[in-house]
């Protein structure tokens, strides 16, 4: 995988060449990758309600990624800039210590009916109870396809919550295994389905029924293992302290919401790109995740960093991630297809092994860059060229407005325009 050597200096061309030349892409994943614009006006058109445009969001990747002894490569979509240029260096720098680990996976997705008005709350759980056989066998009954597919309905469980006013909701949990596809509609079609028995047998009206987002049996956890060697930062900041600090870092977001909010923003940065180009739905992801982060009754960071007993630095992430590897728009969406067929994943717990990775590798290159250099370094040759943009350089104007803004200390719309105004005028 050599070839991707160089990979950010090379032409757009010259990238396209080097995916073309992945092992086991199909001819659809070929040909999207010369469109300009996968998605057709006629499939957006049938996508979403009053259509009229599609939306660019640039897709960028960041290769050669060890996890689990395999290598992958993960497909961002995302508009901000530096996103991508973070991920890749975490994640080619943990490749070289040996790579990402899975630690744990497993994929139960949890769907609930809500009940209210129950008179006799135990022993309706008790009736309820007797008959969970039958109904995760109703469940299965009305969509045998994931049955045949080795999922289906496995479990079902009943418990009493109290809303603030103190009104009593019975819920009834369906957990099902939804084998390669997210599941949503396949878990609100089981739990649709077995609502009016679940009604008739606790004499109690049922409020919904619908998939939950907390995804509490879909965790993945992976872990990375850096060498202090690695982590030395110039002449002046030894590995030791760049390790000492990242895991100061981690404990500050541990301490302090403020810290752990934005600490969990950079990390679904990654995260929400790679969902996003595989066609997967950002706003489920983004929901559980956060409500995880809270899921000890106080919000942490879903990443942890501390020391090894031989001096590297240990980092992990643990989240939900109940992604598709089918269904949704992923069957429709070109651009998914081929994001996917890219990354070299074959099933949704590999790729949810590369989303957990990228996560990791988002948030160990922020904290390098926080307890080192500050961020706005990196970030600010993207931000310079965003700026140009933004004042209207058109592209060959962009790397001499940069190397202008460059001597500023000071930047600003104001002072872009003028010095755009200069060049244009040649002064
Ligand atoms: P689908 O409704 O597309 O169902 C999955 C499809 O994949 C089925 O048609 C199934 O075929 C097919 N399939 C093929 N191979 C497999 C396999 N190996 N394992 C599993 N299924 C397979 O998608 P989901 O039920 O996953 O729902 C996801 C969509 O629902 C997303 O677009 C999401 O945005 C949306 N959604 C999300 C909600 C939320 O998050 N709260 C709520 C409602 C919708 P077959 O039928 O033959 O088994």
């Amino acid at each position: 995988m050599s070839h991707f050597k160089g990979f950010y200096k090379k032409t757009y061309l010259e990238r396209l060449h080097i995916l073309q030349e992945l092992p086991n892409l199909s001819e659809k994943t070929q040909h999207t990758l010369q469109e300009k614009c996968s998605l057709s006006y006629e499939t957006a058109n049938t996508i979403i309600e009053n259509f009229f445009h599609v939306y660019g969001i640039p897709m960028g990747i960041v290769p050669n990624i060890l996890i689990d002894g395999n290598i992958f490569h993960a497909p961002l979509a995302t508009e901000e800039p530096s996103v991508i240029a973070a991920a890749n260096f975490g994640a080619q720098l943990i490749t070289r210590s040996g790579g990402f680990t899975t630690i744990s996976h497993q994929r139960i997705m949890i769907g609930q009916i809500a009940l209210y008005h129950v008179n006799n709350i135990d022993n309706t759980i008790h009736k309820l109870m007797l008959h969970k056989d039958d109904l995760i066998k109703d469940a299965n009954l009305a969509y045998p396809s994931i049955v045949k597919r080795g999922g289906g309905a496995k479990d079902l469980r009943v418990e009493c919550k109290y809303s603030l006013d103190n009104t009593a909701f019975l819920i009834v949990y369906l957990l099902v295994d939804t084998q390669e596809a997210m599941g949503a509609n396949i878990l609100n079609t089981m739990l649709e389905a077995i609502t009016p028995k679940i009604e008739k047998l606790s004499h109690a009206p049922a409020l919904m029924s619908i998939l939950s987002n907390y995804a509490t049996e879909s965790l993945i956890s992976v872990s990375c293992q850096i060498p202090c060697a690695l982590l030395a930062k110039g002449e002046h900041t030894s590995g030791n302290t760049v390790r000492d600090h990242i895991i100061l870092a981690y404990q500050l977001a541990t301490a302090d919401v403020y810290r752990a909010t934005t600490h969990n923003k950079g990390i679904m940065n990654g995260i929400s790109a790679v969902v996003l180009a595989t066609g997967n739905d950002t706003r489920a992801i983004e929901a559980g995740a956060h409500a995880y982060a809270s899921h000890t009754g106080t919000y942490f960071p879903l990443t942890t960093w501390s020391k090894t007993e031989n001096g590297d630095l240990k980092g992990s992430i643990t989240l939900p991630l109940p992604i598709g590897f089918v269904g949704g728009s992923i069957s429709i969406h070109p651009s998914a297809q081929m994001a996917q067929n890219l990354s070299q994943t074959t099933s949704a717990k590999e790729l949810s092994s590369l989303i957990a990775s990228i996560g990791l590798a988002q948030n160990f290159s922020a904290l390098r860059a926080l307890v080192t250099d500050g961020i706005q370094k990196g970030h600010m040759a993207l931000q310079l060229k965003s700026l140009a943009l933004t004042v209207g350089a058109e592209l060959h104007e962009i790397e001499p407005l940069i190397q202008q803004l460059k001597q500023e200390k000071n930047i600003n719309q104001e002072i872009a325009k003028n010095y755009l105004e200069k060049l244009r005028q040649n002064i």
